[in-house]
């Protein structure tokens, strides 16, 4: 058990500012937390949880029931809403949050509902959030956790305190402490990306990606779909990938990984090739055939060099 705020890593700024509104009695019923994934927006929901009910401290005592209770996935101080069935937070999901909300919690306490990710609130469901928003209960705050702020109603948006996270620095990443350079390295400013780079498997990962990087840019077209399966049917694989590429260009660019010299120094050159990542994302968004996208991406780099 924990007091999540006095070991909450980076963001100081946002930190102090949301304590200093809640001491001061002044949150709204809506905060919106976007960022990328893995930089603490979540735990920093848990961890104001604790500050805003303890019943010892004012910065959490980490051990009275209120503290122990924010931790807990779900109770009558926190209540989650997530996607459930075909992927989207739907309309009933929100009205069951609401009946919830019609209960008082005990002893006066902040109650919050945590959205997370806000973006898969379904157009009928954002409507009934917006419903609740209009009137909502007594000390009860929304916490709408998304990587994607652009994509949520732009009347949900203008309801709520909207807080932007970066990607924690090299320095903040330090101070989590235990985590060795290479998963710093890699992790693209993502704790939870550094654990998991740290542990074994995204170690793994990374090379698979760093070899059909290399492949693409020094050897002749290949069957990708033979030599690079995960690119056509893991997801999660290849999204991890464009972002080890892009932080692969920017390390190169800083001269920062001599493992890297596959890549070409010029500054203008990294640039381009970059941006044909981005094309290559969008394209495999928007469902181009993947072995096309791929071929589309190595002949673009080839002109870029
Ligand atoms: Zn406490």
């Amino acid at each position: 058990v924990a007091a999540l705020i006095q070991s909450f890593i980076g963001h100081t700024a946002h930190k102090q500012a949301l304590l200093a509104g809640l001491k001061s009695q002044q949150w709204p019923a809506s905060f919106i937390f976007y960022g990328p994934d893995g930089v603490g927006k979540q735990t920093l929901v848990r961890a104001l949880l604790q500050v805003a009910n303890c019943e010892h401290s004012e910065l959490a005592c980490g051990v009275c029931s209120y503290c122990v209770r924010s931790l807990e996935e779900r109770n009558e101080l926190i209540i989650p809403l997530q996607p459930e069935s075909k992927k989207v937070i739907s309309v009933d999901q929100v009205r069951e949050v609401h009946q919830q909300l019609s209960l008082r919690v005990v002893g006066d306490k902040r109650r919050f509902v945590l959205i997370d990710p806000a973006d898969k609130l379904s157009p009928g469901a954002a409507n009934a959030l917006l419903k609740t928003l209009e009137e909502p209960p007594e000390r009860t705050h929304f916490f709408l956790v998304t990587q994607r702020v652009s994509r949520l109603l732009p009347t949900l948006r203008s309801r709520s305190q909207v807080w932007g996270f970066t990607a924690l620095s090299h320095e903040d990443m330090e101070v989590a402490g235990e985590l060795d350079p290479v998963a710093i390295r890699w992790s693209g400013g993502s704790l939870s990306l550094a654990k998991w780079i740290q542990d074994g498997p995204g170690k793994e990962a990374i090379d698979h990606s760093l070899q059909l990087f290399y492949s693409l840019l020094c050897e002749s077209p290949q069957d990708w779909k033979k030599n690079a399966p995960w690119f056509f049917s893991e997801d999660e694989q290849r999204e991890l990938s464009f972002r080890i590429w892009s932080l692969a260009l920017q390390q190169r660019a800083h001269g920062q990984n001599d493992n890297l010299e596959f890549l070409p120094a010029d500054p203008g050159q990294l640039a381009r090739i970059y941006e044909s990542i981005q094309d290559l994302q969008k394209d495999v968004e928007s469902h181009v055939d993947k072995q096309l996208a791929l071929d589309h991406f190595y002949y673009q780099i080839r002109e870029a060099q």
